[in-house]
């Protein structure tokens, strides 16, 4: 709510170009970055909250050209597309007529996207129908756990991942229902063992107590690198991680 941090999701680039829960500010950064909102082609909706769900709208025009175009594709939880209980649905009518194709997923389902496969995954969270994401790239998985507690079939689902994006919102010592703290982090980290794991979504009590000091837990409990993720911190995922900061950036 304050943006001590950004909130605008996460911008995969892989043969296709896919926005995963573009919150408040995900416009505005793409104009920084120079990212053509235009050329999305799909736009992945992780859970009913608006940190996660707000600027999509206006993305789903872009990547229908304003309206004029049937273009891209929308995933979601069924709370983002149809609305369960008191969530949602976070798009509109009008906007879920843009896409080409709408598609709401649960745990356990998946789709194609160009030559990518992407798997939708468990979550504990207070939107019963939130799903994590697996995405299958060429260079292998990456998989992003999205807003949820810890429990084994979270931990199961993402096994075999290259790269674990962790929603971390609360700190060392602070856990509360339906989120990630940085023990059940470190926990997932070491039982998931990717090859690096990466922290975001970070709460204020979190960023008061530092988000490296977050990272360094996890990486000496678990044996696995692990980064805090800053504003526009760039991953490529090759034969190596590597990650690139912005010097300008937390
Ligand atoms: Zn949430």
């Amino acid at each position: 709510m304050y943006q001590p941090r950004n909130t605008g999701g996460i911008y995969f680039c892989d043969g296709c170009r896919i926005h995963l829960d573009p919150g408040p500010g995900a416009l505005v950064n793409m104009a920084r970055l120079s990212i053509d909102p235009s050329k999305t082609d799909a736009v992945l909706i992780s859970h009913c909250h608006p940190d996660h769900y707000s600027d999509a709208e206006v993305l789903i025009e872009g990547m229908a050209r304003g309206g004029f175009r049937k273009r891209g594709v929308l995933v979601g939880s069924n709370s983002v597309i149809q609305g369960y209980g008191n969530f949602g649905p976070a798009i509109s009518d009008y906007h879920v007529g843009l896409p080409e194709r709408v598609v709401a997923m649960a745990k356990g389902s998946s789709i194609s996207l160009v030559q990518m496969k992407i798997e939708a995954t468990p979550t504990a969270h207070s939107d019963p129908t939130g799903i994590g994401f697996k995405l299958h790239t060429s260079n292998g998985t990456i998989s992003y756990v999205g807003d949820s507690e810890l429990n084994p079939e979270v931990t199961e689902a993402h096994r075999q991942s290259r790269v674990l994006i962790i929603c971390l919102t609360r700190p060392i010592s602070s856990r509360i229902p339906y989120h990630m703290c940085t023990e059940d982090a470190s926990v997932l980290v070491k039982k998931v063992s990717p090859e690096a794991a990466v922290l975001t979504h970070f709460g204020m009590k979190l960023l008061h107590e530092g988000a490296e000091k977050q990272a360094r837990y996890v990486e000496e409990r678990s044996g696995i690198r692990t980064v805090a993720a800053t504003d526009l911190m760039t991953l490529t995922l090759g034969k190596v991680i590597r990650v690139h900061r912005r010097c300008d950036m937390n």
